[in-house]
């Protein structure tokens, strides 16, 4: 039998760990069927070098670039929040960002404008990109775990994140940029497909199919406690040493 390694195991772990607390809360086994698969790192360096990505949905439909995957999400009404979205909130930025920005869902500014991360939050996550890392915001990538908002801003529900997952997983697919960033718990344990607080998955640099994943605070957090801003500049100095390391 194969031998698998042991961060492979780990890894395994972790994600059945998520996967089965989602299913404590509510989320029929099915709907769990097809995590993505672990990374395999030596297959993620060719994804990386291909000039021309493909990504297959489980309907067997090939969607060759973004355009394409907005196109197949359509008019999505997979589940109970297309009843109370305005917009879809695909995302945007750079097809070929080597950094990614995943936040948790749309609020009311993105929901009207159609735009990721365009309210105060926004307004805030583009200066740590603009004058905290010094690149511009239209160089990267910036989407959601959820592409419509949930009512009141309310936190994003387990059926609804299975949901969506399709989407995310193929817009990282169709990216793969170097490092992918965490904006608070909920796309943080996403990435890290584990249950643990934010607090613990912060400090700690998380392999998403052979990608660095990075985890930090929430923008609409740190709105209202600034003192954690220093935080977060801790952790975009371990990104911009991640974009600056050569590829192995
Ligand atoms: N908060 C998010 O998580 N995403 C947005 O797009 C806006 C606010």
């Amino acid at each position: 039998m194969t031998k698998v390694p042991d961060d492979v195991r780990l890894d395994l772990r972790e994600r059945a760990r998520y996967f089965a607390e989602l299913t404590d809360v509510g989320v029929p086994r099915s709907a769990l069927a097809a995590p993505a698969p672990p990374a395999v790192a030596a297959v993620a360096k060719e994804v990386r070098r291909s000039p021309a990505r493909t990504v297959t949905t489980s309907e067997g439909v090939e969607l060759r670039d973004l355009e394409a995957l907005r196109g197949w999400i359509g008019d999505c009404q997979r589940c109970k929040l297309a009843g109370g979205r305005k917009t879809i909130v695909f995302g945007q930025g750079s097809s070929q960002a080597q950094l990614m920005f995943v936040g948790e869902a749309p609020g009311a500014d993105e929901d009207e404008q159609g735009l990721a991360f365009v309210g105060r939050a926004g307004q805030l996550l583009t200066d740590i990109i603009e004058k905290g890392l010094k690149i511009p915001r239209a160089d990267v990538f910036i989407a959601n775990v959820l592409k419509c908002r949930p009512p009141q801003n309310r936190n994003p529900e387990p059926d609804e994140i299975l949901s969506c997952q399709p989407f995310l997983e193929k817009q990282i697919a169709l990216i793969r940029p170097k490092v992918l960033v965490g904006l608070g718990k909920f796309s943080a344990q996403w990435l890290f497909k584990s249950m643990e607080p934010i607090s613990r998955l912060r400090g700690r640099i998380g392999d998403y199919d052979g990608i660095k994943v990075v985890p930090t605070f929430h923008p609409a957090y740190l709105l209202r406690n600034p003192g954690a801003k220093k935080d977060v500049w801790e952790d975009m100095k371990v990104v911009r040493r991640l974009l600056a390391e050569d590829e192995p």
